[in-house]
């Protein structure tokens, strides 16, 4: 059965009837989205507007990065516990959602870090309200759950409660109080995450170790490293066992972790040849470049922990290796040549599949000078000599040697003009080759490329160096700037509308009180938030023009967009998305998350709150404050829980998958008014985080057919199934049919008929937003001495 399955059923098997937030929520919200299914799409919407009309806040949890000397070790109890005792608190924990994916390795370390706690009857263990970080296990005694103080349920021997805190600060939704004397087993938030995520990291980054130690390995970049090694298995074999038989024709790649095995050629005896391999070795790396008879036999001399990749799952991740070797090659020089700079990088991905791979044996003149050339050559392997006749003279001089990674005759794609020089195969050469004609069909002309990028480019760039030269020239201050109305507000910050009489400009203007930030240990993130926003530049990303500090706060001067967000078009003004509008804003937006994610950013902060539409109808990612530079995985909870995705829930590491997920999540709510994973009735964070693990999504009646493929495809619980998050990325997003009717470069050039036009009468305009009481009270912030907005 498959994870999402096993968890699904697991799940039914688990629900209580007792606890506040486990049973009784859970079933109701079944019910709920079963009678929903019956409904049909325009009726519910309405129901889902009223439900839903309320702007949703971010969660997020101190920043957490597992390090090796914060693990804390939990190999040997913390305190004695008997054998019943034991195993009631093991099946307590197994039958909660947010431990049904651990290891039992990971559950003992949980289970030893347990520690107990005397309740006398009648204490409020819980209160309604208060900030909770702990939950608790009953071994004895009995709880009732009373909300504003009515009896909500009761729970015994067995159950447990306060499961939210185990994943960020958040107020407790009941408050629990002792009917009689009572014992319970405790476990910090801080001791969860720690385990699960530092588990997870070391085992991450052992295994990535280890893929880096692999020669024919090398040059993957760190992405496909940390790609492939969420798909490593650990693998056990006994003493004397046969690892590999020789002959067999191999699919399965083995590094050693734990223990030595003999490789040998000759058979089972013990021979000169012999070769001992121990911790930190691997064998059968040829497996992966492809099927072909193993060479040794390898025996395992003592018990062998191996950690293995087969060749599938490896295709299945990044393609044929041979392939991914290729393309890295190729990406990295079609990166650096000068008449590529101005491809997108899927433009630059296309190009790579189509170059076509020709061999020339040593001697061979590979072009020849004075001739008209049509083709541009990249050398994969080998070595090649430029050669040149000068006028007159008979024979060449040699003016250069090339080698892997050289490349020549790209100006042929540009236009008809004869070779400068020769070139010639010193060794046997592999080129990969592309010809202008071939070029054109993909790409269309090089020439029109260069000269689109240049000519509408230029407005663009020009627009945003313009307005950051005014402002230099300016020499703006702070108090330049008129502050008006408020034009939204979040859970750091609030952004007003501010006018600028001296440039006769108005801008949005994001405020951060100094003391909030630190109060919610966001340091690091709105220094990212300001760096990022900095280094962006796409029509679909709010521009940051330049950032002010005084004492309390910190401010965001950003382009105004005055068209209101996409979350108040879609649940005030009370438009249903069609399909194709709901395309076409998915289609902004997957636009520049594909921008971010090929610069290692993921966002995290999907929905559609923070999607502003500018005057052009056209969407504006804002709200930056949780973007972050990922190169392999991160583990602070951050979000918004409707929006999270699983890995986020489980603690259990993530990276920009969250953010195909949280697409998936858009898509639905824009086309069904409500979000798949959202509790309507009481938005019980738990009840959503425990849907989003169950990853089962309902489906009005009349769903559009190619909408529900592509969110399904979305919506896949593993990470590394996941559509976007595979070898072509968000590209593989975009080839989605849904999208079929998008041309991607029109949209990003502003080409496309936007669905709505929203009436914006000036730059003072804000009749599209909602009204927000102006709050003009600042926290006094006083110097926690760390200066860590000394960048800012
Ligand atoms: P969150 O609670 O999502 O973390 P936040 O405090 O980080 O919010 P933002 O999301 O950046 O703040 O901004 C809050 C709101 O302000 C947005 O939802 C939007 O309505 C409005 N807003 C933000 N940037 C702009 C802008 N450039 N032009 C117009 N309105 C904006
Ligand atoms: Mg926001």
């Amino acid at each position: 059965m498959d994870a999402p399955r096993a968890a699904i059923k697991s799940m039914k098997k688990a629900t209580h009837t007792t606890q506040r937030s486990t049973g009784t929520e859970v079933d109701v919200q079944v019910e709920y989205q079963q009678d929903r299914a019956v409904d049909n799409l325009q009726a519910e919407s309405k129901i889902h507007r009223a439900l839903n009309a309320k702007r949703r806040g971010d969660i997020f949890d101190e920043s957490f990065e597992p390090s090796p000397k914060d693990l804390k070790d939990f190999s040997k109890p913390l305190e004695d516990k008997s054998p019943e005792v034991e195993t009631l608190l093991h099946t307590a924990l197994q039958s909660n959602i947010l431990f049904r994916d651990l290891s039992e390795d990971q559950l003992q370390q949980i289970l030893n870090a347990l520690t107990s706690m005397s309740v006398a009857a009648n204490t409020e263990l819980i209160k309604q309200g208060d900030k909770g970080d702990v939950f608790y296990v009953v071994e004895s005694g009995s709880f009732q759950f009373l909300v504003d103080g009515q009896l909500e349920g009761t729970c015994g021997k067995g159950n447990s409660f306060g499961e939210l805190a185990l994943l960020y600060n958040c107020p407790r939704a009941a408050t629990v109080k002792s009917e009689k004397k009572a014992k319970v087993w405790c476990l910090e938030r801080s001791t969860f995450r720690t385990v699960v995520s530092g588990t997870v990291a070391k085992k991450h980054a052992e295994i990535k170790k280890a893929l880096r130690n692999v020669s024919i390995l090398n040059s993957l970049n760190g992405d496909q490293i940390s790609m492939v090694s969420d798909a490593v298995e650990k693998v056990h074999f006994k003493a004397g066992e046969t690892i590999i038989r020789k002959g067999d024709v191999g699919n399965v790649f083995f590094m050693i972790k734990k223990g030595q095995v003999k490789c040998t050629r000759a058979g089972s005896r013990e021979s000169s040849s012999d070769i001992i391999l121990s911790e930190g070795d691997y064998f059968g790396e040829r497996s992966l470049l492809k099927q072909e008879p193993r060479a040794a036999n390898v025996i395992a001399i003592t018990d062998v922990d191996c950690l293995v990749l087969d060749r599938e799952t490896f295709h299945s991740l990044l393609g044929p290796l041979k392939d991914v070797l290729d393309s890295n090659l190729g990406m990295r020089v079609i990166g650096s040549i000068p008449l590529f700079a101005q491809l997108s990088n899927s433009e630059r991905k296309k190009l790579m599949k189509a170059l076509k791979e020709e061999k020339f044996p040593a001697g061979t003149t590979i072009i020849r000078q004075n001739e008209p050339g049509q083709k541009f050559f990249l050398i994969k392997e080998g070595v090649a000599k430029v050669t040149k006749s000068v006028g007159g003279v008979t024979g060449t001089t040699d003016v250069a040697e090339l080698t892997t990674g050289d490349y020549f005759g790209e100006g042929s794609l540009l236009r008809d003009e004869p070779r400068a020089a020769n070139v010639v195969a010193t060794t046997d050469v592999t080129c990969l080759c592309m010809e202008r004609q071939a070029f054109e069909k993909l790409l269309g002309p090089l020439q029109k490329i260069m000269k689109r990028d240049y000519d509408e480019r230029e407005d663009q760039i020009n627009e945003v160096v313009k307005e950051q030269q005014k402002l230099v020239e300016a020499s703006l201050k702070l108090s330049d700037l008129t502050m008006l109305q408020t034009l939204g507000t979040g859970t750091f910050g609030r952004v007003k509308l501010v006018d600028c009489p001296k440039l006769n400009r108005t801008y949005a203007l994001k405020i951060l009180q100094k003391s909030q930030i630190v109060a919610y240990r966001q340091q690091n993130n709105v220094m990212n938030e300001k760096n990022i926003l900095m280094s962006c530049d796409h029509p679909f990303i709010i521009r940051l023009y330049r950032t002010f500090k005084d004492k309390h706060s910190l401010y965001l001067l950003l382009e105004l967009v005055l068209g209101g967000e996409l979350f108040t078009l879609l649940h005030i003004r009370g438009g249903l998305l069609s399909n194709a509008d709901s395309r076409f804003y998915a289609a902004c937006v997957l636009d520049a998350l594909e921008y971010l994610h090929n610069r290692h950013i993921v966002y995290r902060d999907l929905k559609p709150e923070n999607l502003m539409i500018d005057r052009l109808g056209y969407i504006k990612v804002v709200d930056f404050g949780f973007a972050k530079v990922v190169e392999d995985k991160t583990y602070t909870l951050c979000g918004t829980p409707e929006y999270l995705a699983p890995e986020l829930v489980l603690g259990k590491g993530h990276n920009k998958a969250v953010d195909c997920w949280a697409i998936g999540v858009l898509i639905f709510e824009m086309l069904t008014g409500a979000s798949p994973f959202a509790d309507p009735e009481n938005n019980d964070h738990m009840v959503i985080c425990r849907q989003i693990v169950r990853g089962k999504v309902d489906y009005p009646r009349k769903f559009p057919e190619q909408a529900k493929d592509l969110i399904s495809r979305l919506l896949t619980r593993d990470a590394f199934q996941r559509l976007g998050c595979l070898k072509d990325g968000t590209a593989e997003i975009k080839a989605h049919p849904f999208f079929k009717k998008i041309d991607f470069n029109e949209l990003q050039r502003k080409r496309v008929k936007a669905p709505w036009i929203p009436p914006i009468k000036d730059d003072l305009d804000t009749s599209n937003f909602d009204d927000y009481p102006e709050d003009e009270y600042v926290e006094a912030y006083k110097s926690d001495g760390t200066n860590w907005d000394a960048n800012f």
